[in-house]
């Protein structure tokens, strides 16, 4: 019998990857732009690549922390959620886990915010809810939040996000697009204004619809903007393109999007805007002239 028995105090793991020593989870992020590896630290809390400036996909909250005054928000028919009109496989389900998982009901945020002491509607999409894609109750906030800026002559901010209309509620989703753009149209013949900042990525029925009918347009650096996605393309023209084909740069050289705006800016720039196109009596930007 033995008495003693040799116990290691450590093991040690040899890494089985063969590019070198292995590294925590979790402590270095890809760049999907520049395809560098980036320490996640030296993201920031704005998340975007030291190397090419390429804002990373955030959620929703992240944004808002981000943009707007702190406490400020007031959201918006926070009660509306998806429903399964063509009764698809899984579809519940989905949704359920989607929810829990990003907190949100739905692909898009919606409510009321100030912007540096401007006052303004807002909605935001995201992009870890089934891609941002457009389903009826994401048309549906989008149109409300339209309609309620409207009755309060409040501007519209609006970040998209979106791999473009949710497949599940087929032609319900579809339908999406006609109403939010006449919602789009009463808000301007009110005469208010409209700003869209188009992020990473912006693609399908919502660039067919809203986001690219504010009148002015921004959008984050290296974002995709597109219609329908590239393979599709070469497939359907028998060519190949061009490796910067819907990067918002290609997009903006264009004249499809006015500017593009540093993450760590657009506070200041949206700010800026909204003041430049909202009635003086509703600005309060007393306290905020950083
Ligand atoms: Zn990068």
């Amino acid at each position: 019998m033995r008495l003693f028995k040799k116990r290691p105090y450590i093991s040690i793991q040899k890494s089985t990857s063969q590019n070198g020593p292995s590294v925590p989870d979790g402590m270095f992020e890809k760049c999907p732009n520049c395809k560098e590896s980036v320490y996640v630290k030296a993201l920031g809390q704005e998340r975007v690549c030291p190397n090419c400036h390429y804002a990373f996909r955030i959620r929703a909250q992240e944004r808002l922390a981000l943009t707007i005054d702190p406490m400020s928000f007031k959201e918006w028919d926070e009660m509306t959620q998806p429903k399964n009109p063509l009764d698809f496989p899984d579809y519940e389900e989905k949704i359920r886990n989607v929810q829990i998982s990003t907190g949100l009901r739905e692909a898009v945020l919606t409510g009321q915010a100030t912007f540096k002491g401007v006052d303004a509607a807002i909605g935001i999409m995201d992009s870890h809810f089934i891609m941002g894609s457009m389903g009826q109750a994401v048309g549906e906030k989008i149109t409300r939040l339209f309609e309620k800026a409207t009755e309060q002559s409040l501007p519209v901010v609006l970040f998209t996000a979106s791999g473009g209309a949710r497949m599940q509620e087929g032609i319900f989703s579809l339908m999406q697009m006609a109403k939010t753009s006449a919602a789009i149209k009463n808000h301007s013949k009110k005469g208010l204004f409209y700003l869209t900042v188009l992020t990473d990525p912006t693609t399908g029925g919502v660039t067919a619809s809203f986001a690219m009918l504010g009148d002015i347009i921004l959008a984050e650096p290296g974002a995709l903007v597109g219609f329908a996605g590239k393979r599709v393309i070469e497939q359907t023209i028998k060519a190949s393109l061009p490796e910067d084909f819907q990067m918002a740069e290609t997009v903006l050289r264009n004249g499809f999007i006015d500017q593009i705006v540093e993450r760590e800016n657009l506070r200041a720039v949206i700010s800026q805007l909204l003041d430049m196109h909202v009635d003086p009596d509703r600005s309060n930007k007393e306290g905020y002239d950083e």
